[in-house]
């Protein structure tokens, strides 16, 4: 078998582990990023907000590669912007034909060697300590070694060949469902802020007191009319999604999301689909996942198109490149972060990484659990909830970190993915500077901590 060896090695190029891998390539490490698809980015190829990188006041809470990223979109012209939903959050939108291209550039240019269409299917190890993984692609088997590896797999697949144990959901409890999210072209905002702004009864408005701040539905609808952006979250127990539904126009579902990803095409990302099946995982699952999905697109399609103003002359521009997957397996790690952790907002001396997005947890049907952030702050993610239980050399970063079901529901998001990212990278590369036998734990989180603000990212200072 052939095999190739570096200093860092990150499975997985979603979020995370883009972020995971510039960071660790930057600090000097030889890093190779082991991704089973195609392309790198994940979810951020889709259009979807980058959600958890703005608190509820409006403060940025994540920074550093995210930042870089975010630059390198608006140097090409591409769209980028920071926008309030008005009903929980801020979020940060951009034009994901920009983002597509913007990835690769941020990537390579690490200097990070990227293995494409490769699957990681087993690990080398001892001691807990991992040398090497093992992975498949046309070329047939490899061994890639590395002293230091960061598992930004989603779903803990490293950790879970390695043996280290793992959360998932409970035995009476069903995984947040898949999603598919699609693009429309040639919306007219204009005549959809208007309806928007005439029916506060059918938009999801002011969730939160810190984005409420007192006001009224109606005026909250005239908050988003002044924004001046396609930001809108049709409800699904409001009048014109819930009678949709109850018609059988439109599949149940809690909320239609549309979000802008282009002025120049008149373009909107819209999330709206939704299964649930047992688990993620299984292809069967995938497999039915995307028969159904696809359906359900082309149907809301076709009641935007229908019903809702603005969308009369839309059509489908794009559709995700892949099933959106939003929970599968979680790692136990050194500290397993808490709801009240994330609610509570609070702040902590071992924190690398930053989350503020609320407590969101899709369910069947209209199903849809929303808890904010107290105040509208940021909670710190701290080093233990990244690093496995039993492993010396892994660190987690992604939506299977260490944290209860209820936490991750708010850590998934794509700023808290990059954050955890670059703070997993970044120790990676401190450790494959040192012997063999240094354990990551060794090394002082108040170094990490700082090597990370020296980066751009943010730490401190948020409410
Ligand atoms: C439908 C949907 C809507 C969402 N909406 C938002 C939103 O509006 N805003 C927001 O910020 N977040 C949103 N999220 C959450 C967020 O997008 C994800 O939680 C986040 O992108 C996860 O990033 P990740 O890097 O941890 O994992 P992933 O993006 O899942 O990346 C993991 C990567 O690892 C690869 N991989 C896995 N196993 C292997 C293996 N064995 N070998 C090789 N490669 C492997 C996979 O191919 C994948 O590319 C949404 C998620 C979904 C699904």
């Amino acid at each position: 078998m052939d095999s190739q060896d570096y200093d860092v090695i990150v499975l997985g190029g979603g979020s995370a582990g883009i972020a995971a891998a510039v960071a660790a390539a930057r600090n000097g490490a030889r890093t190779a990023l082991v991704e089973a698809g195609q392309m790198l980015g994940g979810e951020l190829l889709t259009g979807m907000t980058v959600d958890g990188a703005i608190n509820g006041r409006g403060q940025d809470t994540v920074g550093g590669v995210l930042n870089d990223l975010l630059d390198l979109c608006r140097d090409m012209g591409g769209f980028v912007a920071k926008l309030n939903d008005w009903r929980l959050i801020q979020y940060v939108a951009y034009d994901p034909e920009i983002m597509k291209i913007a990835i690769p550039q941020l990537v390579f240019g690490a200097g990070v060697k990227v293995y494409l269409q490769t699957f990681a299917e087993e690990v080398v190890q001892a001691g807990g300590r991992i040398s090497g993984l093992v992975v498949r692609n046309k070329g047939g088997r490899r061994l890639l070694t590395a002293r230091a590896f960061v598992d930004a797999s989603g779903d803990g697949d490293l950790c879970a060949m390695a043996g280290a144990q793992m959360m998932s959901v409970g035995p009476d409890e069903k995984p947040q469902p898949m999603s598919m999210m699609f693009r429309m072209a040639n919306v007219d905002s204009a005549a959809l802020l208007s309806y928007v702004r005439e029916h506060p009864e059918s938009v999801a408005v002011g969730e939160s007191e810190a984005i409420r701040g007192g006001r009224t539905d109606r005026e909250i609808t005239e908050e988003i009319y002044r924004q001046g952006q396609p930001c809108v979250f049709f409800k699904g127990d409001g009048p014109l999604l819930g009678d949709a539904i109850a018609r059988g126009d439109m599949f149940p579902t809690a909320l239609i999301m549309i979000q802008p990803t282009s002025d120049v095409r008149r373009e909107v990302c819209v999330n709206a689909t939704r299964i649930v099946l047992d688990d993620p995982m299984q292809a069967d699952n995938m497999a039915t996942a995307l028969r159904v999905l696809t359906g359900q697109v082309f149907q809301c399609a076709a009641f935007l198109r229908k019903a809702v103003p603005g969308f009369g002359d839309a059509s489908i521009s794009g559709m995700s490149p892949r099933i959106g997957i939003r929970e599968t397996r979680r790692v136990v790690g050194d500290y397993v972060l808490t709801g009240e952790d994330v609610l509570e907002a609070r702040k902590r001396e071992d924190g690398v990484a930053k989350g503020c997005h609320h407590v969101d947890i899709h369910q069947d049907g209209t199903g849809q659990i929303r808890i904010p952030v107290a105040d509208g702050g940021s909670y710190d993610i701290p080093l233990g909830s990244l690093l496995p239980k039993g492993l010396e050399n892994v660190v987690i970063a992604g939506r299977c970190l260490s944290a209860s079901r209820e936490a991750q529901g708010s850590a998934r998001v794509m700023g808290s993915c990059m954050a955890m990212g670059q703070a997993a990278g970044s120790l990676t590369a401190m450790a494959s500077g040192q012997t063999n036998h240094l354990s990551l734990r060794d090394i002082p989180v108040g170094r990490l901590r700082q090597a990370l603000r020296v980066q751009g990212a943010i730490l401190d200072g948020t409410y």
